[in-house]
């Protein structure tokens, strides 16, 4: 079979599944779930699969909403994994879009399995449902379970206000700090306590001194997570989170030290003790793979979406994607799905994630992730290529702009 004539039954059968993806979407999106939560959209994304003829397993790497879907091809051969997140955050909901993430996925999924009653090549597609990004690294806990055995290439999309096939995210190092005092009456005797909330006030100015000195790209954020029980007590314990992140992983390290010595300058102020830990996951910066890059740019092209110039005035963040791309040849591009300047993680971004710019983003990506994944089991030699690029690449750090 030709390309094009892949390309021709790919696209007709998104397009015939347009209207029950679009409402899926919307049905996600209107019934946010937290990280490790996704009960619903778990359901509900299992059960489209199902109904369009692909076999699924659910709860697998022992996550109950993580899930799996194979889309075999004519004989055992690679493996190409296409991503589908669905969490959403806690009181802005789905503020990053993860309802397209999800439906285009699933919709690549399911036009390729309604396309072909196999695959027309050696291998085999696999949807990998992937919870909790969004503060669990869900991503993680399924490659250390053995979810990723055997793929060979990993693809997903991320909505975003402008179309970007590449562009860089930083790593995390998540860190608690966790403040000990005294309790005491807080008009009576408050000479008596030590003051645990004054601790954790002076962390963050602290961070904030040292934050003029740390590298452009580097970020330091928190929040206070625990800052007393009840005015008339002098706080005796106290909490805050912070998420440490840069595009260098030895840097991380850097900050993390300054962080410890502000946190112990904070305790020492104010007379109390801190505990500082760490998070045992380390999210890393995604490692480019323009091979991969370049098939699905022209893939979303042909699906009508255009590249964006990248918007210099934009940040970066960060993603569990980024582990899995140390690890296998994955893309992360972004797709539009809101206008230009409207930031991830606002209430404006969720407003957009069910309109139909978000429509349009969703099923110009199931075509492109759908038709990049035929690309790959199509032909050994860009599979090869793909490989080659991944074992040659050391640094994780390219510019936006960089291209091959
Ligand atoms: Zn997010
Ligand atoms: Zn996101």
């Amino acid at each position: 079979m030709r390309s094009a004539e892949l390309r021709a039954s790919i696209e007709e059968m998104v397009d015939r599944l347009a209207d029950e993806l679009e409402a899926l979407s919307h049905r996600i999106h209107a019934h946010p779930e937290l990280c490790f939560e996704e009960e619903k959209a778990h359901a509900w994304l299992t059960e489209f699969l199902e109904a369009k003829g692909c076999d699924v397993a659910r709860g697998v790497g022992g996550l109950a909403t993580a899930f799996t879907s194979t889309i075999p091809g004519t004989a055992p051969g690679p493996t190409i994994a296409i991503l589908a997140e669905y969490d959403a955050l806690p009181r802005i909901g789905h503020a990053c879009g993860h309802n397209v993430i999800a439906t285009a996925g699933v919709g690549a999924g399911t036009a390729l399995r309604l396309a072909f009653p196999r695959l027309p090549f050696r291998g085999q597609v696999r949807v990998i449902g992937t919870p909790a990004e969004e503060g669990g690294a869900g991503k993680v806990r399924l490659m250390k379970a053995g979810v990723f055995e055997g793929v060979e290439a990993a693809m997903m999309i991320h909505p975003r206000d402008g179309t970007r096939i590449w562009r860089p995210t930083l790593g995390i190092i998540k860190v608690k700090a966790e403040f000990s005092g005294k309790a005491v009456h807080a008009s009576s005797w408050p000479w008596r306590g030590v003051n645990a909330l004054n601790a954790v006030i002076q962390l963050f100015v602290g961070l904030d001194a040292m934050r003029q000195q740390i590298r452009p790209e580097a970020r330091v954020h928190g929040i206070i997570t625990h800052g007393g029980d009840q005015p008339n007590i002098i706080p005796e314990y106290t909490a805050a989170e912070f998420y440490l992140r840069s595009d260098r992983m030895e840097y991380l390290q850097e900050l993390l030290c300054r962080f410890e010595a502000c946190a112990r300058g904070a305790a020492t102020a104010t007379g109390c003790e801190v505990t500082v830990t760490p998070d045992s996951i380390v999210h890393e910066p995604l490692k480019p793979n323009f091979a991969m890059a370049d098939l699905f740019r022209v893939n979303l092209e042909r699906a009508g979406l255009a590249e964006d110039p990248e918007d210099e005035e934009a940040g970066y963040g960060s993603t569990d994607c980024g582990n899995v791309s140390q690890v296998i040849p994955t893309i992360h591009p972004y797709v539009r799905t809101a206008p230009d300047g409207v930031p991830l993680h606002s209430r404006e971004f969720a407003e957009w994630a069910r309109s139909p710019i978000a429509r349009t983003g969703l099923l110009a990506a199931a075509k492109a992730l759908a038709m990049t994944a035929l690309d790959l089991l199509a032909s050994p030699e860009t599979l090869a290529e793909v490989r080659e690029e991944f074992a040659s690449r050391t640094s994780p750090r390219p510019r936006p702009s960089e291209s091959r």
